[in-house]
């Protein structure tokens, strides 16, 4: 894709190269083709991708042409992780040559027995045995947040089916990516206090699970309406339903440009300086 191709936030052509880029291989809800799989990008190359659903790793594999070498997880409903067993096999065999070819897998702590129920129950991943699903990542248990490549990423948690079941993911100043969730007003006055594009939830209808546009025009100030994102809407029909009620979302495929994470531009002027 050339620069000329890629979106700021605001929907609007960006001429100027960006750094950081936040792309959506997938952007989930039933009628999708494929599930929600966000990708950031740092000069165009992929950094970190956020969720894992089935089919994920062929669109990774068509655009990047390599795996992801670092993944982070919302939540085990499989639009989430059904395509880690595709992960597992691509990833295996160089994994166990060379540990240092095992994909970081990051995940909030309250997660990681249910990845390792829905993952991980059974003795022979392969029918010869003698391997391990964790083999082939290397897992991550995060609280607060975690680093990478001297980025620090705040973890949260959402509001979706349960009580610490979804825990959505923010880069200060840079984006927010709220993961599967009703509105969480209480939470984005903290973690989007600083002008990030918020990536949220949002289909036409709301339901128990997720949230849909009118939820998100009652819970919050238009300020914050104007730097959402919406995704997991379900067809190409619903987001055009949501942009005639003023809703930006998600278009698959293309790179959304991000603020810069102005920590880590601080730090990198000050060590240039
Ligand atoms: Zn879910
Ligand atoms: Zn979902």
């Amino acid at each position: 894709m050339s620069d000329k191709e890629v979106v700021s936030a605001n929907g609007m052509p960006q001429l100027v190269p960006s750094h950081y880029n936040l792309t959506f291989l997938g952007v989930g809800g039933p009628g999708a083709e494929l599930g929600p799989v966000a990708v950031l990008e740092r000069g165009n190359r992929p950094l970190l991708t956020i969720d894992c659903p089935p089919g994920m790793l062929d669109a990774y594999l068509d655009r990047y042409r390599q795996a992801p070498r670092a993944l982070y997880i919302t939540h085990t409903h499989l639009d989430h992780i059904g395509g880690m067993e595709e992960l597992f096999h691509h990833t295996i065999d160089a994994a166990i040559s060379d540990p240092a070819q095992r994909i970081r897998l990051f995940a909030h702590a309250g997660i990681v027995p249910s990845l390792q129920d829905r993952l991980v129950c059974n003795r022979f991943i392969r029918a010869e045995g003698g391997v391990n699903f964790w083999d082939a990542f290397q897992l991550v248990p995060v609280s607060r947040g975690f680093w990478l490549n001297r980025h620090w990423f705040d973890v949260f948690e959402s509001r979706h089916m349960q009580p610490r079941f979804c825990y959505g993911l923010a880069l200060e100043t840079c984006f927010v990516y709220t993961g599967d969730t009703r509105p969480i007003p209480e939470v984005l006055k903290y973690v989007a206090a600083a002008g990030e594009t918020v990536f949220h939830d949002c289909g036409v209808r709301a339901n128990p699970a997720h949230s849909g546009f009118v939820d998100l025009l009652d819970e919050y100030p238009e300020e914050l309406l104007n730097r959402i994102v919406c995704y997991h809407y379900g067809s190409a029909a619903e987001a055009n339903t949501l942009q005639s009620h003023g809703f930006r979302t998600a278009p698959p495929g293309q790179r959304i440009r991000l603020p810069e994470p102005s920590r880590l531009r601080q730090l990198e002027e000050r060590r240039a300086s």
